[in-house]
């Protein structure tokens, strides 16, 4: 085969393969339940898809500035300075998908065997980012003892010379945990004493049912260290949209904008109209957000019943990551689940060696489903 030892290295996407398979055995005739992929069953807003229908109509089919709209970035910077009280301006925007996003900052920062610090349990793409950046994974632990805070003395033993980025995920997938006000401080001394970069993934900063979201943009001192990347797909139901951002120190744009310009030129035009008004949406949010709290509760309290579950509850997300307690692996026990009940369940080793032996849900989804979905987890581990 002709690839490049970086792709034939690269592990396929977890989160997505699952997808694939669920709906291979959907159309073969069986009743497949997806609790798997992590993305809201929400239509966008309809005055967002209005908004891109109208732009369209008047000719915003083209190519964008490669930053993004203007209106845009500075509405962007507006959401940050009011909302998360982080002191930036248009300049230090960058309009992107997210994952684009992620993926531009790790292969723009990382030379052949720098290490990345990332969470373990963590996003399944951070790895193998780092991997095709020919970076070194360092994962540090996220403690499940304390409802997956991060454990900052391992991770503070684990910097080292050769670190170069630290990458937290708050909220987490596929914990569901929040940093705090003093993590991130205790963050913030690790990422200046070392003269690291830290990327700070947001993208479910408004999927939040107990305490709050605090960007690490709000210490001014860490802000000059710091890339942010945030998006629509999670707050506003606009996964297919591949629309979100980056903000950086402004000194940093031009070098992220070069591996924007010869990849992808720019975001999606009408979905930069759309993310336009996005922004000023507030009612759908709130709404899905009761919805998925509804949900949550429900799956927390259900899952506890289980014997052989162990669950945290989570803050955040739309995600529950449950730890089960008989000795298979991970990935054997979601095959055996979706083969034998036809529930989609995510294996928890996919997030890292402190996700084995768990398996992850996705509660964003209806709620009939997850009734019936639940119904089959529970026959499935009665029956070992
Ligand atoms: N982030 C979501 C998940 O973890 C969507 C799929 C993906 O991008 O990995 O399921």
């Amino acid at each position: 085969m002709p690839f490049s030892e970086r792709v034939k290295g690269m592990r396929p996407s977890s989160t997505l393969a699952l997808v694939e398979l669920a709906s291979k055995l959907q159309q073969e005739g069986h009743k497949v339940i997806s609790l798997a992929v992590g993305e809201p069953d929400f239509t966008t807003p309809s005055n967002v898809i209005e908004a891109a229908y109208r732009a369209m109509k008047d000719g915003e089919t083209h190519y964008t500035p490669p930053l993004g709209i203007p209106e845009l970035r500075e509405k962007i910077a507006q959401k940050y300075r009011e909302e998360n009280k982080v002191n930036i301006s248009a300049e230090n925007v960058m309009v992107t998908p997210a994952k684009m996003a992620i993926f531009i900052a790790i292969t723009s920062l990382v030379n052949p065997g720098d290490e990345v610090l990332i969470p373990d349990p963590g996003w399944v793409s951070y790895p193998e980012m780092v991997n095709f950046a020919q970076g070194k994974n360092v994962e540090y632990k996220l403690d499940e003892e304390k409802n997956f805070r991060i454990d900052l003395e391992d991770l503070q033993e684990k910097v080292s010379r050769k670190s170069k980025v630290l990458l937290i995920n708050s909220p987490s997938n596929p914990t569901g945990g929040i940093l705090t006000y003093e993590d991130l401080k205790v963050i913030r001394d690790i990422v200046v004493d070392n003269r690291l970069t830290l990327i700070s993934d947001e993208i479910y900063e408004k999927i939040i049912y107990e305490g709050e979201h605090i960007s690490p943009g709000v210490f001014e001192d860490l802000l000059p260290y710091t890339i942010i990347v945030n998006g629509f797909s999670k707050s506003h139901a606009m996964t297919g949209w591949r629309i979100g951002y980056l903000i950086a120190p402004s000194e940093f744009i031009p070098q992220l904008a070069k591996v924007q310009q010869h990849t992808i030129s720019c975001a999606p035009s009408m979905a930069q109209y759309a993310a336009l008004k996005a922004l000023e949406e507030k009612e759908s949010i709130k709404k899905m957000v009761t919805e998925f709290r509804r949900r949550r509760d429900f799956v927390y309290e259900e899952l506890s019943k289980i014997d052989r579950i162990r669950v945290n509850k989570p803050k955040a997300t739309f995600y529950v990551f449950p730890r089960y307690e008989f000795p298979i692996p991970s990935k054997e026990l979601a095959e055996r689940i979706l083969k034998e009940k036809f529930v989609a369940v995510t294996p928890g080793s996919s997030f890292g060696k402190n996700g084995e032996m768990h398996f992850r849900i996705s509660f964003a989804t209806s709620m009939e489903n997850l009734q019936e979905g639940i119904k089959r987890l529970r026959e499935f581990f009665s029956s070992r």
